[in-house]
């Protein structure tokens, strides 16, 4: 239970990190700004607000650009019963954790597949009848 909680808090650290974020900036521009702001444009010079400016839009369009690529390669798809990230490597279907341990278990079910280390649990690769496939013909259906 405590594992599920933790591991619910990693995945969402972004987004917690960005609400904490965006929270500290509204208090800064409500309470802190309105009395700093006049005082500061007064004294600063055009040219180095428009600056500061420019480098703040360049900032922010970078940090957007990474938060997206990050998002790209984090997203996975769900085939043949496993999840899939964009590089087709398989994830498992409770943890999301990465497969790697492909090989025939004599257990569970007697079969190809993988061994999830985290859940401890036998990962078969099935196609849309509930079938165990090979792992080859899985990556040649998920590439074609
Ligand atoms: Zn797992």
């Amino acid at each position: 239970m405590i594992q599920k909680i933790k591991d619910q808090l990693l995945s969402h650290v972004v987004t917690i990190g960005i609400g904490m974020v965006g929270a500290l900036l509204l208090f800064v521009g409500k309470e802190v700004l309105p009395p700093v702001l006049p005082v500061l444009l007064g004294k600063m010079p055009s040219r180095a607000i428009l600056a500061l400016l420019a480098l703040s839009i360049i900032l922010n369009i970078a940090l957007l650009v990474i938060v997206l690529l990050v998002r790209k390669q984090q997203r996975l798809k769900v085939m043949f019963g496993i999840y899939w990230d964009s590089d087709n490597v398989p994830h498992c279907p409770s943890c999301k954790s990465m497969l790697c341990n492909y090989d025939y278990y004599r257990s569970d079910y007697g079969g190809f597949g993988f061994y999830c280390i985290k859940c401890g649990k036998f990962v078969a690769i099935q196609d849309e009848s509930g079938q165990n496939i090979p792992l080859p013909e899985a990556l040649a259906r998920l590439k074609a």
